[in-house]
């Protein structure tokens, strides 16, 4: 008998399959997420429950060196197995859209977390090889007026699973779809998202990328974007280890400033560089600042001239980026004799100025135009 012959039995079983449906979410939101432990957390977990001493480095090589999505059972232990399957959840953010760049090879995926909400992440192409630019947040609290992410407003903090997720899940589908370009070399947080607004969760994912039974990225090539929040500087200044700092820098100007980072009014920017200059740096680090260029706004030699004389002296690059418009933006990019000639006036204080080409802009991938809010969070 089918079950549509039978109303009753029909019903029935569809309350199981919803109940049953009910209990499986309930485990996939109970259980942590095997992607929010560091190396030396999957250590203490393993001592604690008297498991084999490699199981550790085992699961991490697995997962984060070799980039396998199913559970090496058979390498670790039984019990070591049983404990994690039981315990630990091992799903991923999953791809939702993929949006790939007719002008590069810039590729932009919009990842579905397990609430329903989503974030945005970028590969962003250079000779065969690609750095990646994270989300740490679902929107953003900043506000910061050239920012399509802005727009979209803050809707809550990443975990690390869901940070890491975006490089493996970034990563796997380059083997999918670009076989022997899976080469992601440098880790930017410069995605949605304030990093230091997220602190813990963006530390932590540091520690997994930095980890040398992991994916083992050297610290000079992850670097941590920030507009200026002191508080997580605070924090950066004690407790990261080492991985670059870059800050939203935008205008020398703090009534300029103000306009385009609204934190500035709380923590203006001359405090932010003191405190950027306490920082202590590795020999031959230093701290990047972008300057997006907008036209008409902060593109004059004045600007120029400015900027020079409080990043003169510094360990500093600088980055131009010609700004980038998104749907309803005030403002307008630059011309680009304008770029060429701010360039020059800084060229005068020898800071290191690098005029970044925008990549992926065809598709809503360059500096400033995230917005999962527009295609639906
Ligand atoms: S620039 Fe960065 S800090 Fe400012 S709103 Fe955009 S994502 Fe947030």
């Amino acid at each position: 008998m089918n079950r549509v012959s039978n109303p009753a039995r029909y019903v029935l079983f569809e309350i199981n399959r919803s109940l049953e449906n009910v209990d499986n979410a309930r485990g996939h939101f109970l259980k942590k997420s095997f992607y929010d432990l560091s190396y030396s957390d999957l250590q203490a977990i393993a001592s604690r429950n008297n498991l084999n001493g490699t199981t550790a480095s085992v699961l991490f090589n697995w997962h984060y060196k070799k980039k396998e999505i199913a559970q090496c059972h058979d390498r670790i232990s039984k019990s070591a197995a049983a404990f994690f399957a039981q315990k630990f959840d091992f799903a991923l953010p999953e791809i939702d859209v993929v949006y790939q760049s007719k002008k590069d090879r810039a590729v932009k995926f919009l990842f579905k977390l397990k609430d329903g909400y989503k974030v945005e992440t970028v590969l962003i192409p250079f000779n065969n090889k690609y750095s990646i630019c994270l989300s740490s947040q679902v929107g953003c609290a900043m506000n910061c007026s050239f920012c399509f992410t802005g727009k979209q407003g803050f809707k809550r903090n990443l975990t690390t699973s869901e940070i890491v997720g975006q490089f493996l899940n970034a990563w796997r589908w380059l083997a999918t779809n670009r076989p022997g370009e899976e080469r992601i070399l440098n880790i930017v947080f410069m995605g949605q998202g304030e990093p230091l607004h997220n602190f813990d969760a963006v530390k932590k994912a540091c520690e997994i990328f930095l980890s040398q039974h992991g994916t083992s990225i050297g610290m000079q090539k992850i670097t941590v974007s920030t507009a200026g929040y002191i508080p997580g500087l605070e924090r950066w200044s004690r407790e990261t280890p080492g991985v670059n700092l870059a800050l939203s820098l935008h205008s020398p100007f703090e009534e300029k400033r103000n306009e385009l980072i609204p934190i500035n009014k709380k923590y203006p920017l001359d405090e932010v560089l003191d405190f950027i200059d306490k920082i202590p740096l590795h020999k031959k680090q230093f701290v990047t600042y972008e300057y997006i260029l907008i036209k008409d706004f902060n593109d004059t030699p004045d600007d120029a001239e400015k900027l020079g004389a409080i990043l003169a002296g510094k360990s500093a690059y600088i980055n131009l980026i010609p700004f980038n418009s998104f749907p309803d933006s005030q403002y307008r990019p630059p011309d680009w004799d304008k770029v060429e000639k701010f360039k020059a006036v800084l060229d005068t204080f020898k800071i290191p100025t690098l005029i970044r080409e925008a990549k992926g802009d065809d598709v809503l991938a360059a500096c400033g135009q995230l917005n999962s809010a527009a295609i639906g969070w």
